[in-house]
This record gives C-alpha cells, sequence and structure tokens, in this order.
C-alpha cells in the first residue's frame, strides 16, 4: 500500500463516519489521484478551473469533482458539466451565473456560500453581514437551478488553536441561525465545510460536515 492510501485510511479512521473526505489534490498529478482511488476516496477538491477539467476527462464518470477555490464568472460555463459541488460562492453575481448556466444544462448545481471567518485580507467570502444581506433579497430565491447546500470557510493560518476554534465556531453559530431563520424547511441546507489538514480535528468539533484535506493526504505542495 502507497502512504496515499495509507495516508486516507488513518485520516478515515480518525474523524466520524457522518463527516465527508474531500480529497484536495490541487497540483497533484493523475496518479497520485488514482492512488487515492484505490483506498476507496471518490471525492476530490481542485481550485483551479483549468486544472479540474483537465482531471475529470482524463478520469472515470463516478468521481465529485468539488471546487474549492475562487472562481471567476467567466469559468463558470466550462466548469459545470463536471462539477459536483461548488464550495466557494462569494457573491450574488456568481450565484446567478451559476445559475444561468445551469439552466441551460438543465441541471441543478450544489453551492455553499464562502463566509469570511479568517483575519487575513486575502481569503474570499461574504462578510456575516454581506450574507444576510443577500439571504434578504427575494431575487435570491428566484435562483432554482442552484441549491444552496450550505457555509463554507477557512480559519486563519496559525498555530493558535484558540483562534482556530472561536473562528470556527463563529462558522458554526452563523449556519444555526440561517438554517433556523432562512431553510428551516429545507433539507438541502445542511453542510459546514470546513476543516484542512492543520486544522480539521477541531473543525469537527466545532460542527463540521465537510472537511477538505490536501497535503496530510499528498504531502506537501511546492
Ligand atoms: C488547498 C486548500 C485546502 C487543503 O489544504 P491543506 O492544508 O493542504 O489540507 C482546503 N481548502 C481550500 C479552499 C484550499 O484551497
Amino acid at each position: 500500500m502507497t502512504s496515499i492510501q495509507n495516508n486516507i485510511e488513518l485520516i478515515l479512521k480518525s474523524i466520524p463516519k457522518h463527516v465527508k473526505l474531500i480529497a484536495v489534490s490541487k497540483t497533484k498529478p493523475i496518479e497520485e489521484i488514482k492512488e487515492a482511488i484505490k483506498a476507496n476516496q471518490y471525492a476530490f477538491g481542485e481550485n483551479r478551473v483549468q486544472e479540474l477539467v483537465s482531471k475529470a476527462q482524463q478520469l472515470h464518470k463516478e468521481i465529485e469533482w468539488h471546487m474549492i477555490g475562487h472562481l471567476q464568472t467567466n469559468k463558470v460555463k466550462q466548469l459545470l458539466p463536471y462539477v459536483h459541488m461548488i464550495h466557494s460562492v462569494d457573491s450574488f453575481k456568481l450565484a446567478k451565473e451559476i445559475n444561468k448556466e445551469a439552466l441551460k444544462l438543465s441541471t441543478t448545481v450544489p453551492c455553499l456560500l464562502q463566509v469570511h471567518i479568517a483575519k487575513e485580507e486575502t481569503k474570499f467570502g461574504f462578510t456575516e453581514y454581506e450574507i444576510l444581506e443577500l439571504l434578504n433579497k427575494p431575487e435570491f430565491y428566484e435562483l432554482k437551478n442552484i441549491r444552496v447546500s450550505g457555509l463554507m470557510g477557512m480559519a486563519t493560518y496559525t498555530q493558535d488553536e484558540k483562534i482556530i476554534r472561536a473562528e470556527f465556531s463563529s462558522l458554526r453559530k452563523l449556519f444555526d441561525k440561517i438554517k433556523k431563520d432562512y431553510y428551516s424547511d429545507n433539507e438541502n441546507f445542511k453542510e459546514i465545510s470546513m476543516g484542512m489538514s492543520n486544522d480539521f480535528k477541531i473543525a469537527i468539533e466545532e460542527g463540521s460536515t465537510i472537511v477538505r484535506i490536501g497535503s496530510l493526504i499528498f504531502g506537501e505542495r511546492n
């Protein structure tokens, strides 16, 4: 067994059954993805449209491709035929574009709204104020070809557990509030995508349902 398979088995043993593992394969070659598939890993995450599409075209259809990186509206059309879920919806404009292209394909795309929870300036996502503003727009609910499935967030890159825990906890609280106020009768709104190689254990303790793990499976990226 290769280390990739071994790493996946170790992670799966350490996370509860209800938490979904996405293997983040960005920058990694097809051969390494095939190793992960041998460990029965079928959900992969990519942050660039071109790379996701190219890998999807080279591998068989059962694989779920998750778009986890910032998505430009002009790339949506190219992405949609291959993507299983978009974790990084961070504007109304992007949501409208995904809806428009999904309608053309007669499909519905599961989407997560990305929330900015970290201290860093560079991370994309809605602020809490902005997401509530979005959810208060009647036009948002006219987008019938996106399925709003929950929230996604990234914690600050730090060794300080307290900061990470507080950020994940704030995302969980926001999820609970949104669920109660906007999606209480909608069973699709159920996911909290949070947790990466360095912080997934804390994320799970704070209520994550999807973890996105790259370097712990495939090794450090260049
Ligand atoms: C790269 C990336 C990950 C995985 O990061 P690791 O630290 O390698 O586990 C998770 N989520 C997003 C959005 C990423 O861009």
